[in-house]
């Protein structure tokens, strides 16, 4: 039987908590940017890469949003104006309500 230790605590990745505890303390930025043609880009940014894999959560959020979008730079940037629905899903994922700032 192998046993799939977390390389963070060293615990068994099922006692894992790390990445519940990553949810907690991290301070996550939603805010919209207007980029070229005065079209909006949802970005979210302060996500940490090495707990929470991007790409994944990227995937998700395209999918609920329906709209395109990319990871670059660490931050996961959404095609047009979809805050509340990202601060859903982030919620839904765990993230805490607290960790979640909403910007313009
Ligand atoms: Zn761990």
């Amino acid at each position: 039987m192998t046993e799939e230790v977390c390389e963070k605590c060293g615990l068994p990745s099922e006692l894992c908590v790390c990445e519940e505890i990553a949810k907690e303390d991290q301070e996550i930025n939603v805010f919209v940017e207007n980029r070229a043609y005065g079209k909006p880009m949802t970005i979210v940014s302060g996500i940490d890469s090495k707990d929470i894999d991007l790409d994944d959560l990227s995937t998700e959020l395209k999918s609920k949003c329906a709209c395109g979008g990319t990871v670059k730079n660490g931050q996961i940037e959404l095609q047009g104006e979809h805050k509340q629905k990202v601060k859903e899903m982030l919620l839904e994922k765990g993230f805490s309500e607290q960790s979640l700032i909403l910007g313009k």
